[in-house]
């Protein structure tokens, strides 16, 4: 295969791309198949002559779409989105094209300012201060992770960096027990501990309990342990906790702790200045992160971490030996050095498209039609017999149960997904087993979304 020959199978693709959109509802959100099932299919070592394009793109078809979780599917209501609006796929199209590298300003200037600029665009777009530098990690586990890291350097005068943990004082870092699997698996790889992440209790509200958060840091300073950073929670997986930012980052910075805001999933709702009370006290955080890939938009991978000043950061991460320094060059920004992996893809030109080709009017547009969606679908479900939401709407994540029992709830949600036409998962809240649904997927309709309490209807009446 040459270029001459991608021209014309990309084409091809993009035909495939139309209809394989124009025709999702069709399709069940979740395939039927078993573990294993397409792995039999496939033959057990690879070619040793080249194979044609045709019997290659053949297989495709016939194998990858009916054993695919069709997250593009207008009614994925499972998890969080991971939005792929057109304008994205296009962008990533290019950026493939080019293949470039970004680790360095002089290895690919236009993606490095490129992100500069939309980390300015998207600071603006989300009510955030201009001060606000950043960068674009894959995911928010990593942004997170470099946050960890980032507190235990800062809290060890970076002597962690240069002589490792094995003399060091335990160090403490504080969430609430409503956040993410992330943040533990940051601390595990930052070799802090799990132990060391002191979970705080939160309140009715699901915000963290920050009298006991005070008393935690109180209580490890005595005890001779060195707390090092704060996490707060803004828009949990689980049930879409936040924390009183404000009054979480007054805690932390009385004690001088660094501070990191994981908002995930709903920063990009920032964009709507109505939803902004909701992480009121936000421009204190010292890092914050949120997915452009999960409600903005922006296809998979995109995970955009601000910073109040990138310095500590870059002081924990940043290496530059003989063979990355750029000539001449010393003061530009090389955003390896904020980041973890060396090698860098052009993330941000989706970024770009995206804002542009739907404008922020657009995108706000569509947040807000999903938080009204899921509230009307909210109320027609706790109306239906049987069913009690156990968690209120947070923006476009509620849960609830049926028949108050974990078992039917379970029984339920296995023939929800086995039926197809909508997509749920679960959660446990509070020790019951709950029903999530949350509203974000890009194109879905008003229909779409009030078709998940008429398909609980179906499934309910027939036994
Ligand atoms: C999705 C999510 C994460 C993890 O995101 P990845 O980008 O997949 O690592 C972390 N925190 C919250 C609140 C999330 O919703």
């Amino acid at each position: 295969m040459n270029h001459d020959d991608l021209a014309k199978w990309s084409r091809r693709a993009a035909d495939w791309a139309r209809d394989y959109h124009a025709n999702l509802r069709k399709r069940p959100v979740r395939p039927p198949v078993t573990p294993g099932q397409l792995a039999a299919r496939l033959p057990g070592a690879p070619p040793e002559q080249p194979e044609p394009m045709e019997d290659i793109f053949a297989d495709f078809e016939a194998l990858v779409p009916d054993a695919t979780t069709h997250w593009q599917h207008p009614r994925f209501f499972a998890y969080f989105p991971a939005n792929a609006a057109p304008a994205s796929m296009l962008a990533e199209q290019l950026a493939n094209a080019i293949a470039g590298q970004a680790m360095l300003w002089e290895t690919a200037p236009a993606a490095n300012e490129i992100e500069t600029v939309m980390i300015r665009w998207l600071a603006a777009a989300l009510g955030l201060p201009a001060r606000f530098a950043g960068t674009i990690h894959d995911s928010a586990t990593t942004a997170t992770l470099c946050a960890i890291l980032t507190m235990r350097e800062r809290a060890l005068e970076w002597r962690g960096n240069r002589a490792g943990l094995s003399a060091a004082p335990r160090i403490r870092i504080y969430a609430s027990d409503q956040t993410h699997s992330s943040i533990d698996k940051g601390i595990r790889i930052a070799g802090i501990g799990q132990e060391n992440l002191v979970k705080i209790p939160t309140r009715a509200s699901l915000a963290m309990d920050t009298e006991a958060l005070d008393a935690a840091i109180r209580a490890d300073r005595t005890a001779g342990h060195l707390p090092a950073g704060v996490i707060a929670c803004a828009g949990g997986t689980s049930v879409g906790a936040f924390d009183d930012i404000a009054a979480t980052l007054e805690v932390a910075r009385s004690h001088g702790l660094y501070t990191h805001v994981d908002a995930a999933w709903a920063g990009s709702a920032m964009i709507a200045p109505e939803f902004r009370r909701l992480w009121k006290g936000v421009e204190g955080a010292d890092s914050i992160v949120f997915n452009p890939h999960k409600w903005l938009g922006a296809q998979f991978d995109c995970a955009v971490q601000f910073l109040a000043d990138p310095a500590p950061q870059i002081n924990t991460l940043g290496l530059r030996p003989d063979y990355l320094q750029s000539l001449g060059q010393n003061e530009i920004t090389n955003y390896n050095e904020w980041t973890i992996p060396l090698g860098r893809r052009f993330r941000a030109l989706k970024l770009w498209f995206v804002l542009r080709a739907y404008g922020l009017e657009g995108l706000r547009a569509r947040i807000r039609n999903h938080v009204k969606w899921a509230g009307e679908a909210h109320d027609a479900i706790a109306r239906l017999p049987g069913f009690t939401i156990v968690t209120a709407p947070v923006l476009s994540l509620f849960t609830f149960r049926y028949r108050n029992s974990d078992t039917a709830t379970e029984a339920l949600l296995r023939r929800i997904n086995d039926d197809g036409r909508i997509y749920l998962t679960q959660t446990s809240h509070r020790g019951k087993f709950v029903i999530r649904m949350q509203v974000g997927q890009f194109d879905c309709t008003r229909a779409d979304v009030m078709s998940v309490p008429e398909v609980l209807t179906d499934l309910t009446r027939a036994g």
